[in-house]
């Protein structure tokens, strides 16, 4: 039996529920879409590059002092034609052991590089990378290069959002 300060639901009470709730909807904050050019703006436009004709042993310097995994690989007019990553020389020394260094960066880099646009999503990027198995991705406009943003960089700007959009619907809870 129903205690006594129970009252049956009544016509119109499903309605006026509807009314005054709020969807899910509007409670929750637009949905996210920051683009590379966000992620640049908070990291810079800083590139590290390498010419075709320096040494494996060139890039490792660069690799090793600048603290990077990669570097893109420019010509004389500064236009990018591969990419060389940590990954490209440490397979090249299982293959070439004790002859790797001397060899030169055109013969080991990545020649056909995927790059993004700023106006592209970073979860587009995200994925592209995840298929293509690769952590880095040069910036371009117009087919010159505008910065260089790694997997890392993407995971944690994305992980930053994501904590300031739980924190906006704490609030929305708590009121
Ligand atoms: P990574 O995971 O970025 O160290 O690179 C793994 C492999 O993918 C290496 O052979 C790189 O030369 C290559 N690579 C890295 N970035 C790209 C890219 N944006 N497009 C195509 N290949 C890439």
């Amino acid at each position: 039996m129903a205690p006594t300060s129970f009252q049956g639901p009544s016509r119109g009470d499903k309605a006026k529920r509807m009314e005054n709730s709020q969807s899910v909807q509007s409670n929750v904050a637009s949905p996210t879409y920051s683009t590379v050019e966000n992620l640049l703006q908070n990291k810079g436009n800083a590139v590290f590059t390498i010419s075709p004709s320096d040494t494996l042993h060139d890039a490792v310097k660069v690799l090793k002092e600048k603290r990077i995994g990669a570097l893109l690989v420019t010509n004389d007019a500064g236009k990018l034609v591969g990419i060389l990553s940590e990954r490209d020389v440490v397979r090249k020394l299982a293959d070439t052991p004790g002859q790797t260094l001397p060899q030169s960066v055109d013969e080991n880099m990545t020649r056909n590089v995927q790059p993004c646009h700023e106006g592209d999503s970073l979860d587009s990027v995200l994925k592209r990378m995840t298929e293509g198995r690769f952590r880095h991705m040069p910036v371009l406009q117009n087919d010159n290069i505008i910065g260089m943003i790694t997997i890392g960089d993407v995971v944690h700007y994305r992980i930053n959002e994501l904590e300031h959009e739980t924190l906006q619907l704490k609030q929305m809870v708590v009121g």
